[in-house]
């Protein structure tokens, strides 16, 4: 660990908020030189960040890439990286009096909404495209007490309504959804999380990419973190699509986005230039993944590491994989995968890794024969 810990001389310890025997500063006060905080900006948390990096040796090896690292954003409190975005656009939304949040969703954003603004004692209302919500995530919000609205749209549509809503002064309202700025500050902290756990940045960070804004908060943490003096170099960022819902490897927004991992079907990104940017700044790439190479990505990453995330999540992998195959990616390169949401969230699509259950008497001999062990 190189990170700042509590009562090391020079860690940012904020205002003395934070109790004396805390095991960890909260992110907000982790990073509160890097972040837009005043003195009036309360430090909400559910106990976001610090996620681990894992280094995938068996997966890698399998792939041909050895240093092979996952940043596993699933153990956030809600299960995805938006957390940390969002602990930050809460705290601010809260500094400027806000009672209600908004925001469109393709759920992940929606389940973290719907955590921090009961934590907070906010409205939180979200907006849906009907029928492409992931099980898990659509009960998050409405187990969290959010006013849900399923549109007959897409994401696209759902941020266009959104937008209007939240400009409209008759019922303040703040709108959380990336085009949010904070979303982007506090989604930042993972490249700060990533330098530490390495005590140098990846020479690639590759990442699923839906409505950009991620990507492009990676690229702002790398260089922050660079002009602090704290990496002597920068990372190539490369971002990975799924090729029916890619309208940055197109050059154009796609107008019916398609693909089983929902988190990343979005045919107009908010944050495109910022996207683009980030690729061109570090020599990047953002390229294209196919269905199967993503479904066969989020299994390989169960069965060979251990870490069950989202469709959405695998597409990083996807894409990691499918250019060293192709010879685009050293062997020696050292790699971070970012693992944007958890397994969980989606039953449905992990039902198609799952045999169906096999079930047996409760004796010995029943349940050897059960497995088809004979000795
Ligand atoms: C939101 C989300 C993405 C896409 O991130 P963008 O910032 O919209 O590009 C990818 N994976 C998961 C699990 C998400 O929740």
């Amino acid at each position: 660990m190189t990170g700042l810990e509590p009562g090391q001389p020079g860690a940012e310890r904020g205002r003395g908020s934070l109790p004396s025997n805390a095991p960890r500063p909260r992110l907000l006060e982790r990073y509160r030189a890097f972040l837009p905080l005043t003195d009036a900006t309360p430090i909400v948390s559910l106990g976001e960040g610090a996620t681990p990096l894992v280094h995938a040796e068996r997966l890698g090896a399998a792939w041909g890439i050895p240093n092979l690292h996952l940043k596993f954003e699933g153990m956030n409190p809600t299960g995805s990286f938006k957390d940390r975005g969002m602990v930050m656009a809460v705290a601010k939304a809260l500094e400027e009096g806000a009672r209600s949040i908004v925001c469109a969703s393709t759920g992940n954003t929606s389940a973290s909404a719907a955590a921090y603004g009961a934590a907070a004692g906010l409205e939180v209302v979200v907006v849906l495209p009907a029928g492409k919500i992931a099980a898990g995530k659509l009960l998050q919000a409405q187990a969290a007490g959010a006013r849900v609205l399923a549109v007959e749209g897409n994401f696209d549509a759902a941020l266009r309504i959104v937008r209007e809503l939240a400009e409209q002064d008759e019922h303040p309202i703040t709108l959380v959804n990336s085009v949010n700025p904070f979303r982007l500050e506090g989604q930042k902290t993972a490249a700060f999380e990533v330098c530490e756990d390495l005590a140098r940045a990846p020479d690639i960070l590759a990442i699923p990419v839906g409505n950009a804004g991620n990507i492009s908060a990676y690229w702002m943490g790398f260089r922050a973190w660079h002009a602090a003096g704290r990496i002597g170099a920068l990372p190539r960022m490369w971002g990975f699509q799924a090729e029916g819902a890619a309208p940055l490897v197109l050059g154009h927004p796609v107008e019916h986005p398609e693909t089983f991992a929902t988190a990343i079907r979005i045919g107009n990104p908010a944050s495109w230039e910022k996207a683009v940017a980030a690729r061109d700044e570090s020599g990047g790439l953002i390229e294209a993944v196919g269905e199967d190479e993503i479904f066969d990505a989020y299994r390989d990453v169960v069965r060979f590491a251990g870490i069950f995330c989202e469709p959405a999540s695998a597409a990083s992998l996807a894409g990691v994989r499918k250019l060293r195959l192709a010879g685009r990616l050293d062997a020696d390169a050292l790699v971070v995968c970012v693992l944007t949401g958890h397994g969980l969230k989606d039953p449905d699509t992990a039902g198609r890794l799952a045999d169906p259950l096999v079930t047996a008497a409760p004796t010995l001999p029943a349940v050897m024969e059960a497995l088809g062990w004979h000795f």
